[in-house]
């Protein structure tokens, strides 16, 4: 993926602010972060999106984020952290290359997400794609 940004990152083709690396994952900082200490956990290998790539790595990804927020508690004394990985543009990606978020936390720190939660019309309609999704797996 020539011009993908991530690959030119994990290829250190253009810079980034490494916090962790190993022979398939890399993790950066985010130049726009949403809480300062926000870092991005990639595989090296282009993959996008999240159901194209191989369990195993996905499974190395999230053990990554897990010590990336980890690293966030008792380095930069987060309270709390945000683990999320968004898929299509619809999900609001923006980068097409498979990244997970670490995003450090602190008490009353400001930030909101914008949840927005909806309601179902009744509980036929949420069980109706129950169905639809548990036949789907
Ligand atoms: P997403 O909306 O899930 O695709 O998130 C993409 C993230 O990549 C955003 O949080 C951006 O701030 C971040 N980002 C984009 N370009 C770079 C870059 N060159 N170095 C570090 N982070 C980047
Ligand atoms: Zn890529």
């Amino acid at each position: 993926m020539s011009e993908c940004i991530f690959c030119k990152i994990a290829a250190k083709e253009i810079p980034a602010t490494v916090v962790f690396e190993d022979e398939e994952v890399l993790v950066f900082m985010d130049i726009g972060p949403i809480m300062k200490g926000h870092a991005l956990v990639i595989p090296k290998k282009h993959y996008d999106p999240v159901t194209e790539i191989p369990d195993e790595l996905l499974a190395k990804l999230h053990i990554t984020a897990k010590k990336i927020a980890k690293a966030q508690l008792n380095g930069l004394g987060a309270d709390g952290v945000n683990i999320m990985q968004n898929n299509g543009k619809a999900s609001g990606q923006e980068v097409p290359h498979l990244h997970v978020h670490v995003i450090p936390r602190f008490d009353g720190d400001g930030h909101h997400w914008n949840w927005n939660a909806k309601s179902y019309n009744d509980f036929d309609e949420m069980s109706e794609l129950a169905d639809r999704i548990r036949h789907s797996v």
